[in-house]
């Protein structure tokens, strides 16, 4: 994991779906051609098409987008986690070299619980008001270990100092009520690591705190994934959050990855105009350097994307061509792909 300090009002310096990044080693997480849609009388609605991308042990991926971009559908589909009547229509999750799709849904439930975990947002709604916060982590230690209570309050305790939360034994017989918003979150984060995930989705996990906890909370992330090598996919729409902490980073848009590649690679050489539009510039085709302009206009409604290019109607660049077809990845260097018709315009034009 990276760990980049962060100067927000600076300018950001920074595969094909299947792009391959620099990293080796086996993939944790493999997410092949994912399609998620809502069910409805007519014909389904799609929320996610065609999302691809790989995590290593120790790696972690973000994704980046504006709301309703279809980030944290993939999220809840990675964890079969997805509300009724929104169900996954095509395509492959593999986790720790099981097919997620081949498996009858117990068995799913089995392997994704023995594997990975989730972090929530609001911390609130993720604790039970009326139960100590020690007996909440010491439930998800007993359901994956197996072990005693005493046991359980043992490991407790010390996840709860391991997530530091101050004077951990004392603070076992608390409610949540009686913690901040920010040490809501570690308890989260605590019984999030008793299920001891091979893999850890953390959706928008800072975005209700303020600044000065969000950065103790992503460090925190950072510190326990090295000690355990543990793949980390964290959704968010904060570049900030994303510069912080990603190893790679997928930027969706309208329910696709529109760009993909190793995080140095993405701030110091956007492709995609709405990345770059992200970052609040645009790149000059005429090599006039960049202008700082904010992305007109706002992402389409699930129910109206455009044909061609979902982007077209706010991209300055925008040809006929983006009007008709729809872009599909395609590699601008090794491991960096770009769903962008003029991405090697783009590139050259540097
Ligand atoms: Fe813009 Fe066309 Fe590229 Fe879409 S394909 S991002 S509309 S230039």
């Amino acid at each position: 994991m990276h760990s980049r300090d962060v100067d927000r009002d600076a300018p950001v310096d920074g595969g094909s779906a299947e792009a391959a990044d620099s990293a080796s080693g086996p993939p944790l997480l493999t997410v092949s051609d994912l399609s998620v849609a809502v069910r409805r009388r007519q014909r389904p609605l799609p929320v996610v098409r065609g999302v691809s991308f790989q995590l290593r042990e120790g790696q972690t991926l973000v994704l980046l987008g504006e709301s309703g971009s279809g980030k944290s559908v993939t999220a809840l589909a990675l964890m079969d986690l997805l509300p009724t009547g929104v169900e996954i229509t095509g395509g492959q999750v593999e986790i720790a070299s099981g097919s997620l799709r081949s498996l009858t849904p117990a068995a799913r439930r089995r392997h994704i619980g023995s594997t990975m975990a989730m972090v929530f947002q609001d911390s609130i709604s993720a604790l039970n008001p009326v139960m100590r916060v020690g007996d909440q982590i010491a439930e998800a230690v007993r359901q994956r270990d197996g072990v005693s209570r005493a046991q359980a309050r043992e490991r407790t305790i010390e996840l709860m100092a391991r997530v530091r939360i101050p004077a951990a034994e004392q603070r076992y017989h608390d409610f949540p009520h009686q913690f901040s918003g920010g040490m809501r979150q570690r308890i989260v984060i605590a019984i999030a690591l008793a299920l001891r995930p091979r893999l850890l989705i953390a959706d928008e996990p800072t975005t209700a705190l303020d600044v000065s906890v969000q950065a103790q909370i992503l460090s925190l992330l950072a510190e326990l994934q090295e000690e355990s090598r543990m793949g980390l996919v964290l959704i968010t729409h904060d570049l900030g959050v994303a510069a912080t902490i990603a190893d790679r980073v997928a930027v969706m848009y309208a329910g696709r990855i529109v760009e993909i590649t190793d995080a140095d690679e993405l701030f110091n050489r956007p492709v995609h105009p709405y990345t770059t539009g992200l970052f609040g510039s645009v790149p000059q085709m005429n090599g006039g350097g960049t202008e700082l302009r904010p992305i007109p206009g706002s992402p389409p409604s699930l129910v109206a994307i455009p044909p061609g290019c979902p982007f077209h109607p706010r991209c300055p660049l925008a040809v006929d061509r983006c009007r008709a077809q729809l872009p599909t990845l395609e590699n601008v260097s090794e491991g960096h792909a770009v769903a962008c018709h003029l991405s090697q315009e783009i590139v050259n034009a540097r």
